[in-house]
């Protein structure tokens, strides 16, 4: 079994850079189709074309709908065929730049993702989650390769909600974790290979810089500036933690987080605030050094990511509905199946119950 690792072509961060979006973007064609929301459009249209005059680059732009479904990436499609454009980006966050990626492969054509959020570690990978037009999961697309370029700028990523930046943390937190867990099972990473030192090394990379970085990038966030440490975590939430994830593998944490999805209540949460706490319970299945999981329990409670049920909204823990969310995390397909040994749902249960017991432990110190 071969080794493999993704990664975008390019990966470029600063502060400013959506000006020269049309700068990169001309090594790859002629004409850009950007697809955008309208309020992200009011936001970057004035940089992107300012930039655009300075280059070969003519652009135009598509309003999102909203969904990332069939129907919406048909229309992109032909959008794109109609007015002669050969390549295409996706500005704004995961729904758009999952369509941008879909039209892409369909069309055959160059694809520039630009986050204005840090909230996951998807922009970089090979995938597109593609939704029905009520927004109901359909299926995942495996893409046979990564966007060519993944452009962020920086200044307007630490102007997002702080809230979006440290979910972002919590998905990254998750990474090396199950890294560590797929290396030890010799599991497959998400592109069908065996990981290699580099995936591992960034995943490392990943962990470190959130230890020393998250809780001044989390408060630096609130204020809504860009600091030193707001670009060390924009770095590990997207490039770091996306190479980790898709070349490294996932495990237990994002099994639980799908088996949470299940709780209506825990809806309202974001995507890496449940990776978060599926973090802690994965620590505690493993029955990781107590060392490690005060490290994590601390700094999760530092940068606000949920420790407990009640902070993911269960106020009211059902043992029905959380054995439930441990059989949905166990079932066979998903993650779990990648931890270095068997997981029963009884042994997800007692985790979970575990991880919250020891969340509440330390938020009453
Ligand atoms: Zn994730």
């Amino acid at each position: 079994m071969a080794q493999i690792i993704a990664s975008p072509s390019r990966y470029i961060q600063g502060k400013g850079e959506i000006r020269n979006l049309c700068s990169y973007a001309q090594n790859y064609g002629k004409k850009l189709c950007i697809l955008v929301s309208a309020s992200g459009k009011k936001r970057v249209e004035t940089a992107i074309t300012e930039g655009q005059k300075d280059t070969g680059v003519t652009v135009i732009f598509k309003i999102f709908n909203g969904e990332c479904c069939m129907s919406e990436i048909n229309r992109i499609i032909e959008a794109v065929k109609a007015a002669g454009c050969d390549m295409i980006s996706g500005v704004g966050g995961g729904k758009i730049h999952d369509t941008a990626k879909a039209v892409g492969y369909y069309a055959g054509i160059p694809v520039v993702i630009v986050p204005t959020i840090a909230s996951t570690d998807a922009p970089c990978s090979a995938l597109s989650v593609i939704y029905s037009e009520e927004g109901i999961f359909e299926k995942y697309l495996f893409l046979p390769s990564s966007p060519n370029i993944v452009l962020v700028d920086t200044d307007i990523v630490s102007k997002a909600p702080a809230r979006l930046l440290i979910s972002g943390m919590g998905d990254a937190l998750a990474t090396y974790f199950e890294a560590r867990a797929c290396r030890q099972s010799d599991a497959l990473n998400c592109v069908g290979g065996k990981s290699t030192l580099a995936a591992m090394a960034l995943a490392e990379l990943c962990y470190d810089t959130l230890m020393e970085n998250g809780v001044s990038a989390a408060i630096a966030a609130e204020q809504k500036v860009c600091t030193k440490a707001v670009e060390n975590v924009i770095e590990a939430n997207t490039y770091l933690s996306g190479i980790g994830f898709e070349s490294g593998g996932l495990a237990g944490a994002h099994a639980i987080h799908n088996g949470l999805t299940a709780i209506k209540e825990t809806h309202e949460m974001y995507h890496g605030e449940k990776v978060a706490f599926g973090t802690l319970v994965q620590l505690v299945l493993e029955n990781a050094d107590m060392e490690e999981i005060e490290e994590v329990l601390e700094f999760c409670q530092a940068v606000g990511l949920p420790t407990t049920l009640a902070e993911l909204g269960i106020m009211e823990v059902k043992p029905e509905e959380i054995m439930e969310v441990a059989r949905l995390a166990a079932a066979e397909g998903d993650t779990l199946g990648n931890m270095p040994f068997d997981v029963t749902p009884e042994d997800v249960y007692a985790a979970i119950m575990a991880a919250d017991a020891l969340g509440r432990c330390f938020t009453e110190e």
